[in-house]
């Protein structure tokens, strides 16, 4: 009995120093975790990835109210929002114009999380009753709506909105003011606003935000009027008359620092605005990690098309989410961490000016498409790269987004629809569609796949479609084995031997034999560029390689040295050399 009563006391302290120890190295070990995964975000996945998003939870929504939601399309919305700071409230008024496309629309299903409360809902002035069922506002339109009628739907609501997804709404404190900003994507718009929440009905919308006299509140769209209230606040009437699609509205209010650039249309007609708005004690470096926006806008209108919002502006706002930026239309917002001032993440800058054609001008008809938001910006900083420092910074940049490992197909990553997936090998796909059709093909399919789906949707069989269009081809096998169906990659293997011709001076034929080794297809086809090197010169012949097991002949002059499949580096893939035979 004694000893236990000794032991007790030194049992106690060795368990206290054990947990304390734990306790200290666990804290120590997550905070490297959480060091290396912000540094992933910026150096790898580079724009947002900070939480997985199941795909189906995007699309979740109860079937039943989604088609009664299809019986009625928004025209334009005027949301009037104001805030009480302390308590993270939001309070709104948002009028929703509509066209009725049924005869029997009784119920107006209208998006907004089962938290806010509204406090009143009219119909063409009119108050009506309403009911809630889940997220949504069910308000009763007693069957007096006809086909095609116009319609104003009027909410009066408030409340302290549940923080979504990313961030989709937020009250937070940047150099002791006040800082308000949202990140709807991919559908948490209903979080904090009443709005039909589907991407394939986009409409213009007003947004008029009475802020602190101190603060600015930023927008998409032009800045019609601001208007001093006497009263210690001050009122932003920002409009857009460019269909929005409903996660691309967004609120950035803060104490802005603003400058103005100017981007002069391709027709020298227009001279729009390009505007800048940072948190003040990021003026300086935002100036300089900002400064080519401009030749930004000029390349990629060059390439694309004119900028799609060429009557309203483009801009950026630093915002608070910690983890990358976000393309909100016409006016991206950029997460404060992502503001240096030595340049480094310029390519961050680069994708979201280009979701400005490829995601917002062209939005994606489902979340599966969704590559064709990603991967398309991704591309956009490889084309960045490529003009400004040339053909192997292309290269070596490629050979940065190719992850070993890719996780799902491109269309069904398998529930991380922001993931490396979509964003990294969607980008090669880009790339080896370039490599296929060749640059000429490639700008045409760009160009008219903008041009064709801008301010409306598209999906990926409408792009495969154009690129058929274009090239005249057959583009099945493309766009299965590296979009739809494919999870891997060619895993290739080859050797190769000569013999001299006979009855010539210089002229050697090599035989090479080329297998594929992959699990995940039978086949990959592609074409493939294969490099001779003799001890004359080099020479490259472009092959289509559509077997498991292939002997490829050519005849080269001189001595062959080497033979080099991909030289550079037009295919996702894994290579190895055999000895040769
Ligand atoms: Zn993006």
């Amino acid at each position: 009995m004694n000893n236990l009563k000794i032991l007790f006391p030194v049992l106690m302290i060795v368990f206290l120093a054990i947990t304390f120890w734990s306790v200290i190295s666990l804290k120590v070990m997550l905070s490297f975790v959480d060091k290396d995964q912000i540094y992933k975000y910026y150096q790898i996945i580079s724009a947002k990835y900070y939480e997985n998003i199941e795909s189906d939870q995007v699309s979740d929504t109860n079937p039943g109210i989604l088609s009664s939601q299809s019986l009625y399309d928004v025209k334009s919305y005027k949301l009037d929002f104001s805030f009480d700071i302390q308590q993270k409230k939001i309070i709104g008024t948002v009028n929703m114009n509509s066209e009725s496309l049924s005869d029997t629309l009784s119920f107006i299903y209208i998006d907004l999380a089962g938290n806010m409360n509204v406090n009143s809902v009219k119909l063409n002035g009119m108050e009506i009753s309403h009911f809630r069922v889940d997220d949504y506002i069910a308000a009763d339109t007693k069957g007096k709506l006809k086909l095609n009628e116009s319609f104003d739907i009027r909410i009066v609501y408030e409340g302290i909105p549940e923080n979504k997804g990313f961030d989709s709404f937020s009250i937070k404190k940047f150099d002791d003011e006040p800082a308000i900003y949202t990140l709807s994507e991919p559908n948490h718009a209903k979080t904090w606003w009443p709005c039909k929440d589907v991407m394939t009905d986009k409409a213009d919308a007003e947004i008029i935000i009475t802020v602190p006299e101190k603060l600015t509140a930023v927008s998409n769209g032009l800045l019609i009027n601001v208007s001093d209230n006497k009263n210690g606040s001050k009122t932003f009437h920002w409009k857009t008359s460019y269909p929005t699609a409903t996660y691309l509205v967004s609120l950035a209010i803060g104490k802005y620092d603003k400058w103005t650039d100017t981007y002069t249309s391709m027709d020298g007609k227009i001279q729009m605005p390009v505007e800048y708005y940072t948190y003040p004690y990021l003026t300086e470096k935002a100036k300089y990690d900002w400064k080519n926006t401009v030749e930004m806008l000029k390349f990629f209108s060059d390439y694309i098309g004119e900028y799609p919002f060429i009557n309203e502006k483009y801009g950026m706002a630093t915002f608070g989410w910690v983890g990358g930026a976000m393309e909100h239309q016409t006016i991206s917002s950029m997460g404060y961490t992502l503001v240096t001032g030595n340049g480094k993440y310029e390519d961050i800058v680069v994708h979201e000016l280009v979701h400005q054609w490829f995601g917002d001008a062209v939005t994606p008809a489902t979340w599966k498409d969704i590559w064709l938001n990603e991967g398309f910006a991704s591309y956009g900083e490889a084309m960045w790269v490529e003009h400004t420092k040339g053909k192997e910074a292309l290269k070596n940049f490629m050979k940065k987004n190719d992850y070993s490992f890719f996780m799902g197909t491109v269309y069904d990553p398998e529930g991380f629809i922001f993931g490396p997936t979509v964003y990294k090998k969607g980008s090669w796909c880009l790339h080896m569609l370039r490599g296929v059709t060749g640059d000429s093909l490639f700008r045409q399919i760009i160009r008219t796949y903008y041009d064709e789906y801008k301010y409306k949707n598209a999906d990926t069989y409408q792009f495969q479609k154009i690129c058929e269009d274009i090239t005249g081809n057959d583009l099945n096998y493309f766009f299965n084995q590296w979009i739809f169906t494919g999870t891997g990659r060619p895993e290739y293997s080859y050797s190769w031997k000569y013999e001299k011709v006979q009855a010539s001076d210089d002229l050697y034929k090599v035989d090479l034999f080329l297998k594929q080794n992959q699990d995940d297809l039978e086949v990959y086809s592609m074409p493939l560029r294969i490099l001779f090197k003799t001890n004359t010169g080099d020479e490259e012949i472009t092959v289509f390689n559509d077997s498991r097991s292939q002997q490829i002949s050519h005849s080269v002059k001189g001595i062959p040295l080497d033979v080099i499949i991909d030289n550079d580096n037009w295919v996702l893939k894994k290579i190895k050399k055999e000895e040769n035979n």
